[in-house]
């Protein structure tokens, strides 16, 4: 996406000409309409198409990238639960198991119970600050933090409830191969 030099001039690819993520984020139309917003912009700062080409891209990069490297991420992440999913000796390393449980058990239910939390997620929900920029906040993480030190059963009520059973679970129940002995 980035060069230093550009190879053509007054042309410029806008949403999902430029950037594709997966449509389950539904980010797609937000990212969109941020890259016609920057591209406006640019037009009315410069009429300079050389400068025009590297700022547009420049802020491409910077502002709309580290929204599609997260959701690539998250991904990279999903392909990777898929496919130990299916391998029944699998078993999730200390690092794996550690990232599930923040997310699980910490991120999750402080995102459900602690308003402050929540808040802090949403801006870089809709794409108004970068993703994980919470993550910079000490309070923010403090209190995830202790939503994390929290026994189980006294945050019971705020995880999400359990829509079906998991694929394990349900290859067993179904009586098909591949479910773990
Ligand atoms: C199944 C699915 C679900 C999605 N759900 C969401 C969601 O919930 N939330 C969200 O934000 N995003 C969602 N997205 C993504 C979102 O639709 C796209 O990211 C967004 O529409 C991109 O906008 P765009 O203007 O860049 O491209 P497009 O919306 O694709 O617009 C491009 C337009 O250019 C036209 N065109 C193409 N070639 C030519 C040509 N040669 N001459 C003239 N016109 C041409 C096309 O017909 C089209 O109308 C979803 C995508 C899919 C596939």
């Amino acid at each position: 996406m980035r060069s230093s030099k550009p190879e053509v001039l007054g042309f410029f690819a806008v949403g999902d000409a430029a950037l594709r993520t997966n449509p389950l984020y539904g980010r797609g139309c937000s990212s969109a309409v941020m890259h016609a917003h920057i591209l406006a912009e640019v037009l009315t700062a410069t009429p300079d198409p050389r400068i025009r080409a590297l700022q547009f891209e420049w802020r491409g990069f910077n502002e709309l990238r580290p929204f599609w490297e997260a959701l690539r991420q998250q991904d990279l992440g999903a392909i990777r639960r898929a496919k130990n999913e299916q391998d029944p000796s699998y078993k999730p390393r200390l690092k794996a198991r550690l990232i599930k449980s923040f997310t699980d058990d910490a991120i999750t239910p402080a995102s459900r119970g602690d308003i402050k939390v929540l808040r802090a997620l949403m801006p870089a929900f809709h794409m108004l600050e970068r993703p994980a920029a919470f993550l910079m906040r000490p309070i923010i993480v403090a209190r995830i933090l202790w939503m994390w030190a929290k026994p189980k059963a006294s945050k019971r009520h705020l995880y999400p409830v359990k829509l079906g059973p998991d694929r394990a679970e349900m290859l067993r129940q179904l009586g098909l191969k591949g479910a773990p002995a």
